[in-house]
């Protein structure tokens, strides 16, 4: 027993080994990546359910390798994350986001976009002021902008969190709460927070209708908001009865794959919807 725990532990050491030089690499690579403009925006169409009209798009990254892989986010972000590299990439997407809005309503499409933060990205106090320089540089209305944040990053330090959200809020942007139910939320804690909107996470809309729990915590988010006066947006609807089933809920604002996947810019031209 004992010459397999040490034979154990020299395969964990080597795993360990190997997870750090993987994770090496990668970074090189998320540099490289950086310098030579790899990372491109997908975006997901929000649904107003009553109208079936496209109120918006949330942006969301995709790094397009030289050998034409696509890499998801939840490859590299954590790592990106990890290493500060996020703060770079997440004001190009910033950059990115506006000159696709621009582009938009060059077209005559007035729509607005939901811009994911990263941690880092919103413990950083040079944040609000490059957001501003964005919106000035590419004459994006700051109201067409969303930033989404999670919970978790309104933890810990809520006076600095609180002084970060009224700098963007400042600026005109609006705030939403992203994977909204899978966090701490209590109402007396929420009202501390100076956002406009909750996004109730995918988990607790996939099992609907069917699920009685997660058809109570949907209804409960809905109303919620409404008492606070929180606009609601749900994500992750695959099929017609979640739709459905929110739409008798009032919740208006949708995402999902049941509506369309995240697409590339060029992809956007011909979608429409019906929902009944
Ligand atoms: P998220 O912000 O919760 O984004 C929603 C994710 O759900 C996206 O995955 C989207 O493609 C996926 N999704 C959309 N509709 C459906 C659906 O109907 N069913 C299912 N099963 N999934 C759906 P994606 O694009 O892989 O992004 C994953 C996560 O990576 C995002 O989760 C977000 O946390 C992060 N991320 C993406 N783009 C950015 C970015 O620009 N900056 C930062 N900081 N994080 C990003
Ligand atoms: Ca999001
Ligand atoms: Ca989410
Ligand atoms: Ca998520």
């Amino acid at each position: 027993a004992k010459a397999r725990g040490k034979n154990t532990f020299h395969f964990f050491s080597q795993d360990l080994k190997d997870a750090a030089k993987d994770r090496l690499e990668l970074e090189n690579q998320l540099r490289e990546a950086i310098r030579e403009h790899q990372f491109m925006l997908y975006y997901q169409p929000k649904i107003n359910l009553e109208t079936q009209a496209i109120v918006g798009y949330e942006a969301l990254i995709r790094w397009l390798r030289p050998d034409n892989s696509l890499i998801p986010p939840s490859r590299f972000i954590p790592v990106a994350e990890s290493t500060g590299l996020i703060v770079k990439i997440g004001e190009w997407v910033i950059w990115e986001g506006c000159r696709f809005l621009a582009r938009q309503r060059s077209r005559g499409l007035d729509v607005d976009l939901s811009i994911n933060l990263s941690v880092r990205q919103f413990k950083d106090n040079k944040l609000a002021e490059t957001v501003e320089r964005i919106l000035q540089r590419t004459g994006v209305e700051p109201r067409r902008i969303i930033f989404e944040i999670t919970e978790s990053m309104l933890m810990g330090d809520t006076d600095a969190a609180i002084h970060q959200l009224n700098q963007l809020k400042s600026l005109g942007v609006s705030l939403s709460i992203d994977d909204f139910g899978t966090g701490y939320s209590s109402l007396s804690y929420l009202k501390r927070f100076p956002v406009d909107e909750l996004k109730i996470d995918r988990s607790f809309v996939q099992d609907i209708p069917g699920e009685q729990n997660d058809m109570d915590i949907v209804a409960a988010i809905i109303a919620m908001a409404q008492q606070m006066n929180l606009r609601v947006v749900a994500e992750g609807v695959e099929t017609a009865e979640q739709a459905k089933f929110l739409k008798d809920h009032a919740c208006f604002v949708v995402q999902g794959y049941y509506f369309s996947m995240p697409l590339a810019e060029q992809e956007l031209g011909q979608l429409s919807f019906t929902v009944n």
